[in-house]
């Protein structure tokens, strides 16, 4: 199969290019795409004997020749190349940027009608339903690669969708799951850092703490399985072991179980429509003994509230918050407002876009970008006032 990976040197990248490093008998990698490490791209593009390997920073375009040279691997550098690469004809995309930077990319890769492996939510978050339309009329299919939607994939039964009574995505509740307010209020970002169950990039790990990542998700699920889209659910079940599940009118429940390690998900869109094997293991029941679930706490968490009013508002609401929720986040990665203020940012920015009546439904990327680009100024004077008044 040809493969090319966009956001390769990530942690989604990294996972799918050990599975293919461990199978190469079954792929061709074409492209591997980065943002701005030239010599860890082309550590990757080496090892899985890579075509091209792109990086999306133009400047880091003449270290990335330069650890490619003599290797006979291509480079290439700059947005317009990250575009030309994700087109390659391949069988498979795996879309693994993170945040909004990867919705041109993996728009691009989905109008070459290519599988896509979709690991990238926020570009269903900003503009899933131009997405999905477009991926649609090209004929492209869209695997999840997100675990609770890879989950929720494996366990929904096509001819059964009008029994379906509650999909149900688990979320760990993150490493603050029982601390109180005045504890969150002062957690810095080595803490929120510290994932209990997965290891990810730092984006998701910190939307894992806020649970702004199970809001995210839910909109995602309501994208991917727009039949049952008014019946998704989050449960917290703290040690990650079940993804999601289905509940059906029968009174029967399916779920997916596994450990937390995403090369599960990531051979299940490898191999699909077939498995794959991977050194992952199987779960030991009896060792684990306690599987347990709880309410989320909406007050305590209230990113995954604001996700889900969005979603009821609809894309142009979704793609304010996603882009709002990306400039905070940063700003915290960076020490410079605290771990309650994301949220607080991103309400503020959703408030005042509504009131400068931008939260209408975006028709064109254009419009997406736009409007993108209009949280993200409201946001960054959020940060900049929020800044301000931090002792
Ligand atoms: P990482 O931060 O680990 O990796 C991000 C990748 O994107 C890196 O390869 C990075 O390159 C690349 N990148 C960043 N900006 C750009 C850009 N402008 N153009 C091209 N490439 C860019 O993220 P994760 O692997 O954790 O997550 C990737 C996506 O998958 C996210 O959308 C996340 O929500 C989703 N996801 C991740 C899960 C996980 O377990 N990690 C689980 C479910 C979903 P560089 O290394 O040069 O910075
Ligand atoms: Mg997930």
């Amino acid at each position: 199969m040809r493969l090319s990976v966009l956001g390769a040197t990530g942690s989604i990248g990294r996972s799918t290019l050990d599975l293919v490093a461990r199978a190469p008998e079954r792929f061709q990698v074409v492209a591997l795409v980065g943002g701005s490490r030239p010599q860890e791209l082309a550590e990757a593009a080496k090892a899985v004997r890579a075509e091209i390997a792109v990086v999306a920073d133009a400047a880091a375009g003449p270290a990335l020749r330069d650890a490619l040279a003599g290797t006979g691997i291509a480079s290439a550098a700059g947005e317009a190349a990250v575009l030309e690469a994700a087109t390659r004809p391949v069988d498979m995309v795996m879309a693994a940027i993170t945040g909004a930077a990867g919705l041109a990319p993996t728009l691009a890769a989905a109008r070459t009608g290519s599988t896509i492996a979709l690991a990238n939510k926020e570009c269903l978050v900003c503009a899933g339903e131009l997405f999905l339309q477009e991926a649609a009329r090209h004929g492209a299919r869209v695997l999840p690669v997100d675990s609770e939607h890879n989950a929720i994939y494996q366990v929904l039964e096509q001819r059964n969708l009008a029994m379906v009574d509650t999909i149900l995505l688990t979320a760990s509740g993150g490493p603050f799951r029982t601390w109180t307010m005045e504890e969150m209020e002062r957690a810095t970002a080595a803490q929120a850092l510290k994932h209990p169950n997965w290891s990810m990039g730092a984006k998701i790990t910190i939307d894992s703490a806020t649970l702004m990542n199970k809001g995210l998700e839910v909109i995602e699920a309501s994208l991917l399985f727009p039949e049952v889209a008014d019946r998704i659910d989050v449960v917290v079940h703290p040690q990650s072991l079940v993804h999601g599940l289905v509940a059906y009118a029968d009174g029967s429940m399916l779920a997916q179980l596994g450990k937390p390690d995403m090369r599960t998900p990531i051979a299940y869109c490898l191999g699909w429509p077939e498995r794959m094997a991977t050194p992952v293991g199987r779960l030991d029941l009896a060792a684990i003994g306690t599987l347990t679930f709880e309410a989320p706490d909406r007050a305590r968490f209230p990113a995954l509230g604001l996700a889900m009013a969005a979603l009821r508002r609809r894309q142009g609401t979704t793609t304010a918050l996603n882009g709002a929720n990306e400039v905070a986040v940063a700003a915290f990665l960076e020490g410079r407002i605290g771990f309650l203020d994301i949220a607080r940012i991103v309400e503020t920015v959703i408030e005042r876009s509504d009131a400068l009546g931008m939260l209408q439904e975006p028709t064109s990327l254009e419009a997406v970008f736009a409007l993108d680009a209009g949280a993200r100024r409201l946001a960054d004077e959020s940060v900049h006032t929020v800044a301000a008044l931090r002792p």
